[in-house]
């Protein structure tokens, strides 16, 4: 077994630094003093100053800004953050957008500061001859040079202009992506001379300068949206912090590949074991003020603030969200370890300020997510240092917020591949999807006071405990869905706000299915995997390592208990073909997600038959309708995603050896199950009659004018697309070639459904029926499909098996013909799908 040893790793960082040393020029600083000392107090009694951790000076007639540091804050790391205070979504920069945290040193090199980042992650034992070699092959990025202006007794003084109203701290500008086509908004160069600093906040630990970058463009080629008012100049807002490494006695803790926390990564690099790794989680410093006590409240609690700019009705919801937390962390240990209070509306402070954790709301042009929580932390311990939460009011609002995709009829479904905002946590968006369409389900008003709404509240509440999990250190947990079975998760005297695992999931609406009353919308509580994980990463720790270590192992021992299963977004199977356990997935509910699916597609056709009478309304416009239906086809295809991932699936279970009885980390799906999923498929998605509850809606599908903002968009309902799109999403991860050749893989370790009768089943399916318009469609698309995986026509990356396997579906295609006196569209179809594949045959 390995044992780590956090004490270990820590003097190991600490050798880290101290052969870092090494290499430092030599310090000058007694020689030529005399000279410049005088220069210092002349320079700055011009100035005004302000005290703190550096002292800032700025000249109030020019607006021009210096630093001094004292000689004792060289060659040590300062933590540096940059966050986003204003920007233009177009270029990724939006409020409270935290962009980069990393460790910055000063250090002198004759007559100039160089500002010097680099990387803590590869750690030597100081003991180890190779730490002498700590230094191969790694670059450090010398960001700056700053001219000594002034040294008084060791006190230097630089010009801070050069440093803040450049990118060398950070790089504003996108970075260029090899994969863009076609134009894109473009910030153009940035300007020193217009760009400003605007605002120092000087504190003994840290120090915030905020600087507004003008950037010109004077030929944009994509002008952005409406919400830049000129696109030739844009300003981004950035704060720069600067936070001294604190000097505390906190415990790093170790991470596990069992329960999901963000983490510092490290390379023991003269370690010779399997896994070398000195991971530690990001977490608070949260410790007891009674260590003896079973329960005690925090020395330093957690602090929330509630940003003034929160609607007033909200805020009690909110709080709850918040507080919520502490039912988690009270079965760790801990009374009150998150404490919340509202931000005067007359505070001194602002919500940008790193010593405060703030609730943010803003109400964008264009919302880069519902709700995002993002955190700063140390990048050598993992000791989390700051967080913010910003939430949009779209979140809260029946608007847009993707337009294309909706007011386009939702034909962009196939187009949805983009990875665009997946590093920022998207559950804001779908959160708000569902809750128009069980604001449908549910005949319900919204209420004029959220307490009283349950869906508004309980989405809300969920939304902020999500956020702050992420701020408490947790990943997503897209595998926690499973709790319930499919009966039990809609009995809310059963579920309690408790419909998953985890918070950290990304459930859809729970919306009962027909002839069920309804239970809970949504999870508003801590999960039992979320009071799990909050043990393990804030329970205390005992002072012996091996003993500690112990303890910890006895927490992650009982990772394969079902509650407390575990898969986030490097194991989610939300894009076509990519990863392979179908039970870690968004939109998918209970442990039976295939039945749900079924119950949810019931649903939403008795949805669509009755949405006419629902959802027009004496006086306006359809755009209701519009709206709502396709939020009900959102639901509908994102069950079609959950349900075709089983298929070719296999269960991963990360449990360590002799952990439980056992222990396989691959398990193919059971045939069953995967035969289940293809019936669902061929019975919901594929069937010639599939959303024909849709069809009498079509016609009333059509948005409001304004202006002329359908000029160039056609304003019908192209449903036969709509359709073929979300099947076709299904057959990209049925037919991916990475799931073909794992059905192959996996039948020489326990898969019984055999690529070939999965492809024979789905063949029954997709040419069973009646003949439909949407059915011929889809067949089309199937047997192009056919074709291409056969590489008949054109070179192919499919497998050897998978190509023969699609020649055998393509022959049993063409055997098939239009029974006699058929109409003729029948007829042409069969003909058409002949000479496809004929001519496939003949190349
Ligand atoms: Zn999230």
């Amino acid at each position: 077994m390995m044992i780590f040893s956090f004490t270990g790793l820590r003097k190991s960082t600490l050798a880290g630094l101290v052969a870092m040393s090494f290499m430092l020029p030599p310090a000058l600083a007694d020689e030529d003093d005399d000279k410049e000392a005088k220069g210092y107090n002349d320079i700055v009694s011009e100035l005004k100053m302000q005290q703190g951790l550096f002292n800032f000076y700025r000249n109030i007639e020019s607006g021009e800004t210096m630093l001094s540091l004292g000689e004792s804050q060289l060659n040590r790391p300062f933590i540096y953050h940059a966050q986003t205070m204003d920007g233009v979504v177009e270029v990724g920069h939006f409020r409270g957008n935290f962009r980069q945290t990393r460790l910055i040193e000063f250090r002198r090199n004759y007559k100039q500061i160089e500002v010097v980042s680099w990387n803590p992650r590869y750690v030597f034992d100081s003991e180890n001859p190779l730490s002498r070699a700590a230094e191969a092959n790694r670059s450090e990025a010398l960001l700056a040079v700053l001219d000594i202006e002034a040294d008084d007794n060791g006190r230097l003084l630089v010009k801070a202009d050069p440093l803040f109203k450049s990118q060398a701290l950070h790089r504003i500008t996108p970075w260029a992506n090899p994969n863009q086509t076609g134009p894109r908004f473009s910030l153009g160069t940035l300007n020193s001379d217009r760009s400003r600093i605007t605002r120092e906040r000087l504190y003994e630990r840290n120090m915030d300068v905020v600087v507004d970058y003008v950037f010109i463009n004077e030929d944009p080629v994509a002008f952005g949206s409406v919400a830049a008012a000129d696109p030739r100049f844009i300003t981004i807002s950035l704060q720069h912090s600067f936070i001294e490494m604190p000097d505390n006695d906190y415990r790093p803790r170790r991470d596990d590949p069992r329960v999901g926390y963000f983490t510092q990564q490290f390379n023991q690099m003269t370690n010779p074991e399997w896994t070398p790794w000195g991971d530690v989680i990001n977490r608070w410093d949260l410790v007891k003020k009674d260590p003896e006590a079973e329960l005690s409240e925090p020395v330093q609690p957690i602090v929330w603030w509630i940003e003034n700019t929160t609607p007033y009705a909200w805020r009690n919801t909110i709080r709850q969200g918040v507080e919520d937390w502490n039912i988690a962390f009270e079965a760790a240990g801990f009374k009150n370890a998150i404490v919340v209070k509202e931000q005067p509306d007359d505070a001194e402070w602002d919500a940008g300020d790193v010593n405060y954790n703030v609730l943010r709301w803003t109400s964008s042009p264009r919302p880069p997510f519902g709700g995002y929580g993002p955190s700063l932390a140390n990048p050598k311990t993992g000791e989390i240092i700051s967080s913010n939460i910003m939430l949009e009011f779209v979140f809260m609002s029946n608007r847009w917020t993707l337009g294309e995709l909706f007011s386009g009829g939702a034909n962009l479904l196939a187009d949805q591949h983009s990875d665009e905002h997946e590093l920022y946590c998207s559950l804001g968006h779908k959160l708000q999807m569902g809750h128009i369409a069980a604001r449908l389900a549910s005949d319900t008003r919204m209420y004029d006071n959220i307490e009283d709404d349950p869906i508004l509240s309980q989405a809300l509440r969920h939304l902020i405990m999500h956020e702050v999990g992420h701020t408490l250190g947790l990943n997503h947990n897209m595998r926690s869905h499973g709790l319930w079975n499919n009966e039990e998760v809609h009995n809310a005297g059963l579920t309690q706000g408790v419909l998953s695992g985890s918070v950290m999931d990304y459930n859809p609406v729970n919306i009962a299915p027909v002839g069920v009353e309804q239970g809970d919308y949504y999870s508003y509580k801590p999960g039992p995997y979320d009071l799990w994980a909050i043990e393990y990463g804030y329970s205390s720790p005992l002072a012996d390592p091996e003993a500690e270590q112990l303890r910890l192992e006895s927490i992650l021992s009982r990772s394969h208990q079902p509650e407390l299963a575990f898969g986030n977004d490097a194991d989610d199977m939300r894009a076509a073909g990519r990863h392979i356990d179908p039970r870690v997935m968004i939109g998918a509910m209970s442990s039976d997600p295939i039945a749900y699916a079924q119950d949810r597609w019931q649903r939403v056709n008795v949805e669509f038959s009755q949405l006419l009478e629902k959802g027009r309304v004496d006086g306006e416009s359809h755009q209701r309708v519009l709206t709502t239906a396709n939020m009900l086809f959102g639901q509908y295809a994102g069950q079609a995603n959950v349900v075709s991932r089983f298929i070719g699936g296999v269960y991963v279970d990360r449990s360590f050896v002799s952990q439980h009885d056992d222990v396989k980390p691959f398990q193919p799906v059971p045939r069953e199950t995967q035969r289940q999923a293809m019936a669902a498929l061929n019975s919901y998605v594929f069937a010639p009659d599939t959303l024909v509850d849709m069809q009498p809606v079509l016609a009333y599908m059509h948005a409001q004018r304004r202006g002329f903002n359908h000029r160039g968009n056609n304003e019908d309902p192209r449903v036969h697309r709509m359709i073929l799109n979300m099947q076709r999403n299904v057959l990209d991860h049925i037919l991916h070639e990475q799931v073909l050749q794992r059905m192959s893989d996996t039948e020489l370790y326990g898969n019984t459904y055999s690529l070939t009768e999965m492809l024979t089943d789905l063949t029954k399916g997709i040419f069973g029926g009646e003949l439909t318009s949407l059915s011929q469609n889809l067949q089309l698309e199937y047997v192009n499909r056919l074709i291409a995986i056969s590489g008949l026509e054109d070179d192919t990356d499919y497998d050897h098996l998978s190509q023969a396997a699609a020649v055998g579906q393509l022959r049993s295609i063409r055997s098939q013909s239009a029974p006699r006196r058929s109409a003729d569209h029948v007829r042409h179809h069969y003909n058409y799908l002949h000479l496809l594949i004929d001519r496939a045959f003949a190349v």
